[in-house]
C-alpha cells in the first residue's frame, strides 16, 4: 500500500538549525518510569519509535547537575552518564531519526532527596510538592554555576551523539520557567521585574548552548506558553507571547505547550484532540523558526490541517507515540486503520510516576521492548500446530485473538453478547470514557483482517461447548464482576445490609439500571469508577453522596494527572462528598457513615447504594473444566488458561498486557527463573565496614 497524497505534507522535510528533520513527525519529551534505571529499556522504545518513523526523538527531562535532581529521569551529571544516552542515540540513529535530548535544571520542584543539596530557585520558597523543604534565593554565582552546568551538560550531549539540545522553560518544573513567571520571581537585580529581565535567564541558556555545541546541534527550546491559571500565571496574551517575540529568532525550533503536566497531558476525560490550540495557535506568526505543538494528536488529517493552516510546523506527540510507536509509518504506508489510537487514560503517567517503565492500555509491549524482546509491530510466527478457542471478547480476549492470529494460529474467540470489546464497551458509555472504545475498534478492525480469526458473538460457552470446539488450547477471558457484599480494602467482611436496601453495582449501572434517589455511591476503589458513576448519577438528575475512606475522591488519579480535574466536577455538579467515611451498616433507608479516624457514626437518608469495593473472577467456566481434565485429551484440549480480569481484576491496560502475553508465550505459569532481563547496579570500589 502506499500513502495518500494528501498526506504528503506530513513528510516533508523541516530543517532545525545545522540539522534535517525527515519528516513533520516530532517526539516531544515524555516521563517513561525507565530513565537511567532501566537505561537499555529506554534507549529501545525510542529505537523503536525511530523506527516507527518519528522523524526527532526526544529523552524525557534529563538533570544536568547533581544539585537538582529528579530522582528517577535521566542525567548528565558527568561523563559517567554519557553511555547509557550513547545508547539511545545509537538506537535512534540506526533507523534515520534525530535524537533530541531535553536540559533541565529544575528549581523549587526539585526535592534533591538524592543530593540533599537545598534547591534553588529565583526567590526563596517552599517546595512544590508536601516534601518539608524549601528552595533558597540564587545569588549571582548560583546563576553562573548553573550556566555552566547547563552547558557542561549540553557539550557531553553532543558526545553522547544527540542531534537537538533542547532548553526547557517549561511545566513549572524548571528553573528559566519560574524565572519567567512573576509567581515565582521577586528579585530586583537584572533577573527580576521586567519580562526582559525575567526571561535573561532563558536568553542566556539557549546562547550559552548554541555557543557550546551549535555548530552541529540544533539548540531548541520547550517552552509553557499558558498556565491555564488566569492572571495568576503565565498567560499566552501576555508573559507567553512577550517571551516568544523577544526571543523568536534565538532558537532553532519553539516547541510550545501549556503548564503544568496537569494541563499538558489532560486526560481524554477532560480534554478532546487538539484542546491546546487556541493557546498556542499565534506562535508561528511570531516567529520564522519551526514550531511544535501537543494535543493527543492521532487523526492525520487533523495534523494535516494543522500545518496547512500554519498552527504548527512538526505535530508533536507524547501519548500517541506510546500508544503506536509506529503511527508515521502506518500514515506513510497507507495502513491508517492499523494505527492504534491513544485512547487518553493516562495509565502511561500513572505508572511512570511509579518509578517503574510505565504500562499503556494500547500498546502492552511497552515497557517490555528490550527486557521481554516485545516488539510493537513483529512478533514471532507460531511455532506450535495448536488451534486457540478464546472465551470472551473484552480487552484480555481480543488482544490475545488478535496477537495469536498475528503469529499465524488458527483462532475461535467466541463471546456471549452481541458486541466485542467487554468492559471497554460497557465502560465507553460512562461518561467522559468515550475514546476508551478505541482499546475494542484497534482490535476488531484487526481481527476483521485477518482469515485466521473469527469471533463468535452471542456465544456463551460452558463446559461441554467448549470442549466440543476440539482446540488444544483454550483461554478463559471471561471477566470479572463487582462486588455487592462491601467487601474490599477497608471492609475485610460484608457490610452489614438490611434485607430491604438496595445495593448496587457499577455492572447494574452498565447494565441499564437507574436506582432510586438519594443514592450513596460508596468508593473503596479510588480509580476512576466512583467518580464517573456519580457524574452518570448526576446526569439522571438523582441526589448523590459520594463517601470514601480517602481523603480526595478518586485518589488514585492523583498519579494519571486528573484528581484535581474531578474533584472539580463533581463539586461543581452538586456531588456531596464525604472523605475519611466508611459505610458502617446499610438499612433500608438510610446508611451509616463511620469516620476512619474517630469511629464516630452518622445516619445519612439513602434510597440506594452504589457499591465500588472490590471485583470478583467470573471464573466458574474455568474451574468447571479443570474438573474435566480427564476429559481434556479425547478432545484434543491440553491446556486451559486464564487471562485479564478472570484471572486478576485490574486496569484495562493490564488486562490487554496479559492477553498479549499469552500470544507472545502460549502460557503465563510463573516459573522458577526471572523472565526477563534486567540490568543490576554496578558495584563501585569495594565493601568498607565499619570497623575497617
Ligand atoms: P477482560 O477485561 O479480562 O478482557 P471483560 O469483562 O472486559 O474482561 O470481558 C469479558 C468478556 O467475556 C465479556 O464480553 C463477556 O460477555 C464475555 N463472557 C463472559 N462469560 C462468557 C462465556 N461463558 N462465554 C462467552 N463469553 C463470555
Ligand atoms: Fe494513551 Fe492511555 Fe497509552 Fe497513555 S496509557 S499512551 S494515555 S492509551
Amino acid at each position: 500500500m502506499s500513502r495518500d497524497p494528501r498526506y504528503d505534507i506530513l513528510f516533508e522535510e523541516v530543517t532545525i538549525g545545522p540539522v534535517t528533520a525527515k519528516n513533520r513527525f516530532f517526539q516531544v519529551p515524555h516521563c517513561n518510569g525507565m530513565g537511567r534505571n532501566y537505561p537499555s529499556e529506554m534507549a529501545t522504545m525510542r529505537g523503536n519509535k525511530a523506527e516507527g518513523g518519528w522523524a526527532v526523538v526526544c529523552t524525557e527531562q534529563c538533570d544536568v547537575h547533581y544539585s537538582s535532581d529528579t530522582r528517577r529521569e535521566i542525567r548528565l551529571w558527568d561523563d559517567r552518564d554519557i553511555p547509557y544516552l550513547a545508547r539511545m542515540t545509537e538506537a535512534v540513529h540506526r533507523h534515520g531519526a534525530l535524537a533530541a535530548i531535553e536540559l533541565v535544571y529544575m528549581g523549587y520542584h526539585g526535592m534533591n532527596l538524592i543530593s540533599r543539596e537545598v534547591p534553588m530557585a529565583p526567590t526563596a520558597r517552599p517546595g512544590k510538592y508536601d516534601f518539608p523543604i524549601h528552595a533558597r534565593t540564587m545569588d549571582k554565582s548560583d546563576i553562573r554555576a548553573v550556566r555552566r552546568w547547563h552547558r557542561n551538560a549540553a557539550l557531553r550531549a553532543k558526545q553522547a551523539g544527540f542531534d537537538l539540545i533542547v532548553c526547557y522553560a517549561g511545566h513549572d518544573i524548571s528553573l528559566a520557567m519560574t524565572f519567567m513567571s512573576p509567581r515565582h520571581n521577586q528579585r530586583t537585580d537584572e533577573y527580576g521585574g521586567s519580562m526582559e529581565n525575567r526571561a535573561r535567564l532563558f536568553r542566556e541558556l539557549i546562547e550559552d548552548t548554541r555557543d557550546a555545541v551549535g555548530d552541529a546541534c540544533a539548540v531548541t527550546v520547550r517552552m509553557a506558553v499558558d498556565e491555564l491559571m488566569g492572571p495568576r500565571g503565565m498567560m499566552c496574551e501576555r508573559e507567553g507571547r512577550d517571551v516568544v517575540e523577544m526571543l523568536a529568532e534565538l532558537p532553532d525550533l519553539w516547541d510550545v505547550n501549556c503548564s503544568a503536566w496537569e494541563n499538558d497531558s489532560i486526560s481524554s476525560r477532560f480534554a478532546e484532540e487538539g484542546f491546546q490550540e487556541p493557546y498556542i495557535e499565534w506562535v508561528k506568526s511570531v516567529t520564522s523558526k519551526p514550531v511544535v505543538g501537543v494535543g493527543r494528536y492521532t487523526s492525520p488529517d487533523r495534523m494535516v490541517s494543522l500545518v496547512k493552516n500554519g498552527v504548527m510546523d512538526m505535530i508533536g506527540a507524547a501519548r500517541p507515540s506510546i500508544a503506536d510507536p509506529f503511527l508515521p509509518k502506518k500514515i506513510e504506508e497507507g495502513r491508517i486503520e492499523d494505527i492504534r489510537e491513544c485512547i487518553g487514560c493516562n495509565i502511561c503517567v500513572a505508572t511512570a510516576n511509579f518509578v517503574v517503565p510505565m504500562r499503556c492500555t494500547q500498546n502492552p509491549t511497552v515497557g517490555e521492548e528490550w527486557r521481554r524482546g516485545w516488539h510493537p509491530e513483529r512478533i514471532a510466527p507460531k511455532d506450535t500446530d495448536d488451534t486457540v478457542l478464546i472465551v470472551g471478547a473484552g480487552p484480555a480476549g481480543l488482544e490475545a485473538a488478535r496477537a495469536l492470529a498475528q503469529r499465524g494460529y488458527e483462532v475461535m474467540l467466541a463471546e456471549a453478547t452481541r458486541e466485542a470489546g467487554g468492559r471497554v464497551a460497557r465502560e465507553s458509555r460512562l461518561p467522559g470514557l468515550g475514546s476508551w472504545g478505541r482499546v475494542r475498534d484497534y482490535r476488531t478492525g484487526q481481527l476483521a483482517q485477518m482469515p485466521n480469526a473469527n469471533l463468535y458473538y452471542e456465544s456463551k460457552m460452558d463446559a461441554d461447548t467448549v470442549l466440543e470446539a476440539g482446540c488444544s488450547l483454550v483461554v478463559i477471558a471471561t471477566g470479572a464482576r463487582w462486588r455487592r457484599d462491601g467487601f474490599g480494602r477497608t471492609s475485610d467482611r460484608p457490610i452489614p445490609t438490611a434485607a430491604g436496601a438496595r445495593v448496587y453495582t457499577p455492572d447494574d449501572i452498565m447494565d441499564g439500571t437507574v436506582p432510586e434517589g438519594p443514592v450513596v455511591v460508596f468508593d473503596d476503589d479510588h480509580y476512576y469508577m466512583g467518580g464517573v458513576i456519580a457524574e452518570w448519577l448526576r446526569e439522571r438528575g438523582l441526589k448523590v453522596t459520594l463517601v470514601t475512606p480517602a481523603a480526595l475522591v478518586s485518589s488514585f488519579t492523583v498519579h494519571s494527572l486528573e484528581q484535581g480535574r474531578i474533584q472539580a466536577r463533581l463539586m461543581d455538579l452538586g456531588v456531596d462528598l464525604v472523605p475519611l467515611h466508611r459505610l458502617g451498616r446499610i438499612g433500608e433507608d438510610t446508611v451509616d457513615l463511620v469516620c476512619v479516624y474517630t469511629g464516630k457514626v452518622r445516619t445519612l437518608a439513602s434510597a440506594s447504594v452504589l457499591m465500588l469495593t472490590a471485583m470478583e473472577p467470573i471464573d466458574s467456566l474455568y474451574h468447571a473444566l479443570e474438573e474435566r481434565t480427564a476429559q481434556w485429551s479425547h478432545h484434543g484440549l491440553r491446556q486451559v488458561t486464564r487471562i485479564g480480569d478472570c484471572y486478576g481484576p485490574g486496569t484495562i491496560a493490564a488486562a490487554v498486557w496479559s492477553g498479549h502475553r499469552f500470544a507472545r508465550e502460549l502460557g503465563g505459569a510463573l516459573s522458577d527463573d526471572v523472565p526477563f532481563l534486567r540490568e543490576n547496579v554496578e558495584l563501585q570500589g569495594s565493601l568498607v565496614l565499619p570497623a575497617d
